[in-house]
């Protein structure tokens, strides 16, 4: 017997969701069955914990988009007894029991083997967000921020006390961009200067909309985490030629924009999906997060929970109240 947090729905369609003692027979099909150490929370294990907005497919269910832990049973050579592994995306945690149980047992396809240098509590202390954030600055770089180094624009980073927000607030800083950090909360500030932000750009002051389809180029690049009003905005304000890459929607799904910065300006939207990211580039992603990532500040954007605590943790990041990365352990 192991814990896991199991959600239910009952006749009138009400979830519930609870700590309970569940068998290794009742995991999902898979030929890798893992020993869960760590998990996280993510947006959409905000969804899932609760009425699940269409993300799970059958209840009861087991919730947690990404986990790190230890090979427990392989039937596929690419995995052995006692290798450290890492799982983000594949509708695990959605269509397929996740990370907030002791164990897990998933298709080794969907795994990537943990570099090295990084332990499993800093894998999920990265996570999905963290993940994400790389394969926003890897896409930004290959469409040219490279060549923005050393001049005076900023990145933009929006929603960044939020977990993609923080971990892109750091890689960026780390490899010697400059970062504007776009958020609602003024109290983050010190918080958001220590990851590396040189500059707080509050929420409101781009999030209104405006009839101007170009403004003044301001931004070298943008990591955007909101989407909606404030991503229109932004691509108004982007430098000639340069690009926004759209990770999330957590300030709405629609987007009013204009076509003019993108025929005037020649800017790019590239949008990022982590969940059916091809194993080589989740791979080298993680590679990447493991050179370019600094793991004092990672150290000071988790805030640790049991499985007891995730309930009240997936409505807060719901509101957009949590701050940086938590990282569940399922061994407390
Ligand atoms: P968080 O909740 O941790 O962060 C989101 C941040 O966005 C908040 O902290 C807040 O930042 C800001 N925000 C929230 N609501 C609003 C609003 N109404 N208007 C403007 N800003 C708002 O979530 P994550 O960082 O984990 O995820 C962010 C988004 O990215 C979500 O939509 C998520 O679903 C998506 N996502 C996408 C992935 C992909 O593969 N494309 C992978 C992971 C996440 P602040 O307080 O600083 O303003």
């Amino acid at each position: 017997m192991f814990k896991a947090l199991v959600v239910t729905r009952d006749a009138d369609k009400k979830t519930a969701a609870s700590v309970e003692s569940i068998e290794l027979d009742q995991l999902p099909e898979g030929n890798v069955t893992v020993a869960v150490e760590y998990s996280t929370v993510n947006y959409k294990d905000g969804l899932c914990i609760g009425p699940g907005g269409g993300l799970v497919r059958e209840y009861p269910h087991v919730p947690g988009i990404d986990f790190a832990g230890t090979v427990e049973a392989s039937e596929d050579n690419r995995y052995k007894v006692g290798d450290k592994v890492v799982l983000t995306g594949w509708r695990v945690g959605e269509s397929h029991w996740g990370g907030y149980a002791q164990k897990a047992r998933v298709n080794a396809d969907w795994l990537v083997p943990l570099p090295d240098s990084l332990t499993t509590h800093q894998a999920m202390a990265v996570g999905t967000a963290g993940l994400t954030a790389m394969l926003a600055v890897m896409a930004l770089e290959d469409h040219g921020l490279k060549d923005s180094k050393g001049s005076d624009a900023p990145v933009l980073v929006t929603g960044a006390a939020g977990g993609v927000g923080s971990v892109a607030t750091c890689i960026l800083s780390n490899l010697g961009y400059k970062v504007a950090a776009v958020t609602g909360r003024p109290e983050t500030a010190d918080y958001l200067t220590s990851l590396g932000a040189g500059e707080i750009v509050a929420r409101e002051d781009i999030n209104e909309t405006t009839k101007r389809p170009l403004e003044t180029e301001a931004w070298a690049g943008c990591v955007d985490a909101v989407g909606g009003a404030m991503l229109a905005r932004v691509l108004g304000q982007l430098k000639y030629g340069s690009s926004v890459a759209a990770i999330g929607l957590a300030g709405g799904a629609d987007l009013p924009a204009s076509v003019i910065p993108f025929i005037l300006r020649g800017v790019n939207l590239l949008g990022i999906d982590s969940v059916m990211q091809p194993y080589e580039n989740r791979l080298l992603a993680w590679q990447r997060i493991a050179s370019d990532l600094p793991m004092d500040k990672l150290e000071t954007m988790i805030q640790p929970a049991t499985l007891e605590d995730l309930p009240a943790l997936g409505k807060s990041i719901l509101k957009g109240q949590v701050k940086g990365r938590v990282v569940v352990d399922l061994n407390a």
